[in-house]
């Protein structure tokens, strides 16, 4: 058997002793005779399941307990409309930072519901770097400030999080969760689509702090309402049942094999240096991201000819570095190297620009 190396944004590589495990556990899950993909979602051996991912996850992210953990689904997109729905319901205004494609979308998704201000923009240096906020800009009444940490078409992400003062701060974390620890406390709300970082598509986790999860607006759908979600623990109906027990299986790795949070960001940190030493040296390879804003799970680059990336990218397809071309708002290449990319495919893949750029240079 031969795996590549997968460097897509999203589904991305799962750590390989997590398909492992779930092979071996595929016919057959712990004596029950069945899947975990067959299982009724009210099993007692389902419970322990889902139970299992909700310690898990507050233990590796150290979440406090006066925030609910919810695994719903619909992607981070969803929660682009349900953030708005379920808190901009007091003054029903909030404040966006605008970063990239992700976070104009959630702006404009959250402008549907409720008075929403771009209190600072990026896009015109095509969203190379984070913004700087001006607080005069930033409303005191806003029901919430939102971010998206990390910017996975541009790699930019966050090295310091703004101060809002006491507007909670909500995060889109689809492409940082569980790369590095987080501060929970410094969120009222955290949210994340489980495809990159943390399970197969079809997961959505948010983290939300308890005092936010009151009336939503009115017409939200139930589906979207946090506080019943909250209420039914996630089983209001049924859960996407095996990413969820997917993601357990990718939390107890961390925790067990990395040795957590701690771990898992000196080993992204390591990894991504080398890439970023890497393009900083070459003469070929330029990188996208201003340095200030680099982030440590995507890394945008250019040669500043589409037609040499063109050919880097086909080349080292079939070398076995698959899913480097950019996402076309940036071009060029854009290798995601999340928590599943071992340390070795980075290593050959800068092996393999190196030898590029001595043929190409
Ligand atoms: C991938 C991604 C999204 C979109 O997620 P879906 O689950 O496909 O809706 C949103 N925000 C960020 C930061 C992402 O990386």
């Amino acid at each position: 058997m031969s795996r590549v190396y997968n460097f897509s944004a999203g589904p991305s590589m799962l750590p390989e002793p997590v398909l492992q495990k779930a092979a071996a556990e595929m016919l057959d899950y712990q004596g029950s005779g069945q899947s975990v993909m067959e299982m009724s979602h009210r099993s007692k051996v389902y419970d322990g399941i889902i139970k299992g991912a909700e310690a898990a996850l507050r233990q590796v992210m150290n979440i406090p307990d006066n925030y609910k953990v919810l695994f719903l689904q619909g992607g981070a997109s969803s929660q682009f409309a349900a953030v708005p729905m379920n808190l901009m319901t007091k003054s029903h205004k909030a404040d966006y930072v605008l970063s990239g494609q992700f976070s104009t979308k959630a702006f404009q998704e959250g402008s549907r519901y409720g008075d929403c201000k771009a209190v600072a923009s990026s896009k015109e240096d095509n969203f190379s770097h984070i913004p700087a906020i001006d607080p005069a800009e930033c409303r005191p009444d806003a029901d919430y400030f939102h971010i998206c940490l990390n910017n996975t078409i541009y790699g930019t992400t966050w090295h310091t999080l703004p101060d809002t003062g006491d507007v909670p701060l909500v995060a889109d974390i689809s492409s940082c969760i569980l790369s590095r620890p987080i501060d929970v406390t410094k969120f009222g709300l955290l949210y994340a689509g489980a495809q990159k970082n943390v399970a197969p598509a079809g997961l959505t986790i948010v983290i939300v702090r308890e005092d936010l999860t009151g009336e939503p607006q009115e017409g939200t759908p139930t589906m979207f309402n946090y506080g019943v979600m909250a209420k039914n623990e996630s089983m209001y109906n049924t859960p996407p049942c095996w990413p969820i027990y997917i993601c357990k299986l990718v939390l107890e790795w961390i925790r067990d094999e990395i040795g957590g949070l701690e771990a898992m960001e000196e080993r992204n940190v390591k990894k991504a240096q080398e890439l970023y030493d890497f393009l900083d040296g070459s003469k070929l390879f330029k990188p996208c991201a201003q340095k200030d804003s680099r982030s440590i799970m995507n890394v945008t680059f250019v040669t500043g000819d589409p037609d040499l990336d063109a050919k880097f990218v086909k080349e080292s397809t079939e070398a076995g570095f698959v899913n480097l071309k950019g996402h076309r708002s940036v071009g060029g290449m854009r290798a995601s190297i999340y928590n599943a990319m071992p340390p070795e495919g980075v290593h050959k893949l800068v092996e393999f620009m190196k030898e590029f750029e001595k043929n190409n240079g």
